[in-house]
């Protein structure tokens, strides 16, 4: 896939994240790879957080740097203390700061309720969860040290959560994804609360189906693919880029008042298409 798929001419503002520092975890794949991509070509400096994977990683960083901006290619498993701080850390010795952290490393460990181990329930909310709280209390400790620096944005920091449908809708068999999305979503609004005073901003992007590795049976075959579009009245199976320019909206001063919200990128899927045929 070029750097350039999914990105009409024009669309996104060369210049719009210019001199700012993104984090993005999880970035050598799916979402998170094209988000990555997407602050990259709207200007600003990005590290690709991975967590296995580093050839996939560098080739993103390789990605980004042809817009002529900073990025670099990170190591660190997002559900482990130490290693995001000391990510976060590196980022502010060799980049100077952080000012947008994408918080968009998941996983999913599906099984029927009662067959669920306790490991497949504690890796899930770990990584989704656990995992988003440490990303966003590390990059916070630097927004407010830092604090508002108007050149570069109206804000002292912005964090983007990357939740789900599955905040609000639930799903039989991935208890586990469903609750650890159920927790981002609240972590979100009490983080929101609690830091807008500070001037940072934070948000969610609550994705529907997204083409990308983590979901590729529901979406490789026709007949999966005619089954999944029954769920989105859009009549269309999501792109990473389409995650990717509300993400760069997201962090943009474009949207500086938009303060604990979660942005729905999902054709619709959360409008209960099972009701437009009567209901
Ligand atoms: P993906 O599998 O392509 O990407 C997930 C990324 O997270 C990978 O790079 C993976 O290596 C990384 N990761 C996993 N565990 C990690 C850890 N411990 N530390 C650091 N990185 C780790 O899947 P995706 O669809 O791009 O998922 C990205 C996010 O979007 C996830 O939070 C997912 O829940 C969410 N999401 C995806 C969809 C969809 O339809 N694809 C829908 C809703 C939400």
């Amino acid at each position: 896939m070029s750097s350039t798929e999914g990105a009409p001419a024009g669309v996104v503002p060369a210049q719009l994240l210019k001199g700012q520092k993104a984090m993005v975890t999880g970035a050598n794949s799916g979402i998170g790879r094209a988000t990555a991509i997407g602050l990259g070509r709207a200007g600003a400096d990005v590290v690709v957080n991975y967590v296995a994977g580093r050839e996939e990683a560098e080739k993103v960083v390789d990605e980004i740097m042809a817009f002529g901006v900073r990025a670099a290619a990170y190591e660190a498993d997002v559900s482990k203390e130490d290693q995001v701080v000391a990510m976060v850390d590196r980022m502010v010795q060799e980049f100077g700061t952080i000012d947008i952290m994408v918080a968009n490393a998941g996983l999913q460990r599906d099984a029927p309720f009662t067959e669920m181990t306790l490991a497949q329930w504690q890796k899930v909310i770990d990584v989704n969860l656990t995992g988003q709280f440490l990303c966003a209390r590390e990059a916070t400790k630097e927004f407010l040290r830092r604090g508002v620096v108007p050149e570069v944005s109206r804000s002292a920091g912005k964090i983007i959560c990357m939740s789900s449908v599955h905040q609000v809708i639930p799903w039989a068999g991935h208890a586990n994804y469903a609750s650890s999305k159920g927790g981002v979503q609240m972590l979100m609004t009490t983080l929101a609360q609690e830091l807008a005073p500070q001037k940072i901003r934070v948000n969610a992007i609550a994705p529907g189906a997204i083409k990308t590795p983590i979901n590729r049976s529901a979406w490789e075959t026709p007949e999966a693919q005619e089954d999944l579009l029954r769920l989105i009245p859009y009549k269309r199976v999501g792109e990473p880029e389409d995650i990717a320019h509300a993400a760069v909206a997201l962090a943009s001063d474009l949207m500086d008042y938009v303060v604990g919200t979660t942005l729905y990128v999902d054709g619709g899927m959360t409008l209960f298409p099972g009701f437009a045929t009567g209901g």
